[in-house]
């Protein structure tokens, strides 16, 4: 056993959590190591956020192109993959970069607790000890697994449906939520013949039903079938592909395809190996950390940020947290404030979500008014012949501060960060409105939809 020179922070995990900590912890002057078991970026460089941005972004083009020309090869998807594989690798070598830029130390294993303030690291043949003063969990989540359809086979997670080295003549994907959608309709623009098989009433459930329309819109458009109200209950795996049974009201029904995918949730990684119990911690409801503001768990010198903690799973928040996480060790005042985290939906058209939604607000007994303003009518969108969709800004009706706003459209990944901005500096909608935006521009929309606001509000309506 080999060990190590104590640290002043260790991180467990290099997503965007884990790698993001490591750095803010070094640019604050202590010294740091952060341990992987898996692959330096974690789940969102690997399996995550960046393949499936560069899958989609692929489909878009296959799409586009094979409309012309009608070719619609399976070679295109091949080389789609090999496309990914190039992006991830030059993520990850980012984050190593940046690691190694800021001297923190990078260890490949798995970490375990010996102690509060040690732990073990088992890579291949290697068995290394190492001690800290501070420890940040940022062990991110796991795809969660259907007791009725076990992964394996032609059952697959988000995990391998990103990595198929051929292209599938037809998918059922398990789970309208936002990697389900993203997935099945990249699959569906390759030429896959796609089935989404949701459990509630709608795919993408947290959104309100006028968001999700555009989407659903598109889907059926790239010829996906949609079926609600249905749950799966057994596959049949089989050399050409399976046969799920699902039931649809009290009928049972049956779907022939290649691959299912399950994309019903994550589950966080704070089981297993890693050994909580031996510090005093227990993983709460569902496998979440609970902490204070500052991400501290209950045992003080141990920290938990991401996917493992409450809260929407997203890379932007795991990382938000990691700088919270890192300066509190470091003892500044830094504390978690949740009030605008941007949340995006990668489909066609896009979708994006920022603070409270209409009927959340009113949910509160806030009194609010809403601006609206569609892409329709906008030059920029009418050049780029991509039209559908609006942005929608919800905002209270005394004062015109912005609560919340939803997009649906393009770019909207892009223009809501305007709109997250707004609700962090307490901007109104008359700020937005009188804010002067480039022409001919997407933003624009966002500044007419402000302007509506305005108008209501002078209106008193
Ligand atoms: P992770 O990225 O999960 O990293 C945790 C790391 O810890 C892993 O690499 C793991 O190997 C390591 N680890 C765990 N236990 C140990 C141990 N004991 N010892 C050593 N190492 C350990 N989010 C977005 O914001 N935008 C998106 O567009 C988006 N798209 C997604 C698409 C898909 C298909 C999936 C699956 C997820 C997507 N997400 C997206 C979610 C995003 O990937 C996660 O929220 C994010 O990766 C969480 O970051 P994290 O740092 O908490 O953990």
């Amino acid at each position: 056993m080999i060990h190590l020179e104590a640290v002043d922070t260790l991180v467990i995990g290099s997503g965007p959590g884990g790698y993001a900590a490591a750095l803010r912890s070094a640019q604050l002057g202590m010294k740091t190591a952060v341990v992987e078991r898996g692959q330096i970026g974690g789940v969102c460089t690997h399996v995550g956020c960046i393949p499936s941005k560069a899958l989609i972004a692929e489909s878009h083009r296959f799409q586009m192109y094979s409309k012309r020309s009608s070719d619609r090869g399976i070679a295109s998807f091949e080389e789609a993959q090999s496309f990914k594989q190039a992006v991830v690798n030059k993520q990850a070598g980012g984050v190593q970069f940046l690691l190694k830029t800021a001297g923190v130390t990078f260890l490949q294993g798995e970490a375990s607790f010996l102690d509060e303030h040690t732990v073990v690291i088992k890579g291949e043949g290697t068995e290394q000890r190492i001690s800290f003063k501070n420890v940040i969990l940022a062990t991110g989540s796991r795809p969660i697994e259907l007791e009725a359809l076990p992964y394996g086979g032609r059952i697959l997670s988000s995990t391998e449906a990103l990595s198929l080295s051929g292209l599938p003549a037809s998918l059922v994907v398990i789970g309208g939520g936002y990697i389900g959608v993203e997935l099945g309709q990249m699959y569906a623009k390759f030429g896959t013949k796609v089935t989404i098989l949701e459990g509630g009433r709608s795919v993408l459930p947290g959104f309100e039903a006028d968001l999700a329309a555009p989407v659903v819109r598109q889907l059926n458009n790239d010829g996906v079938t949609i079926i609600t109200d249905a749950k799966a209950v057994k596959a049949e795996q089989d050399t050409d592909g399976l046969t799920l049974h699902y039931m649809k009201g009290s009928e049972q029904q049956l779907i022939r395809a290649e691959y299912a995918l399950v994309t019903v949730g994550r589950r966080p990684n704070t089981d297993g190996k890693l050994g909580l119990e031996r510090i005093g911690l227990q993983a709460g409801d569902r496998g979440l950390m609970e902490t204070d503001e500052q991400c501290r768990t209950k045992v003080p010198h141990v920290y938990a940020i991401g996917d493992i903690r409450t809260g929407p799973a997203l890379a932007h928040k795991a990382s938000y947290e990691a700088k919270v996480a890192a300066e509190a060790i470091a003892g500044q005042p830094s504390i978690i404030d949740y009030k605008a985290i941007p949340l995006v939906v990668f489909s066609e058209p896009e979708l994006a979500s920022v603070g409270l939604t209409e009927t959340e607000s009113r949910e509160r007994g806030y009194s609010v008014i809403t601006g609206k303003s569609s892409f329709g009518i906008n030059g920029r969108a009418l050049a780029l012949k991509e039209t559908d969709g609006f942005v929608k800004i919800v905002a209270d009706q005394t004062s015109g501060m912005i609560r919340g706003a939803q997009i649906v459209g393009v770019e909207a990944s892009t223009l809501i960060s305007e709109l997250a901005l707004a609700i962090e500096m307490g901007a109104t909608v008359e700020d937005l409105a009188m804010t002067i935006h480039p022409h001919p521009a997407l933003g624009e929309v966002v500044m007419e939809a402000a302007e509506h606001a305005v108008r209501k509000m002078i209106m008193g309506k």
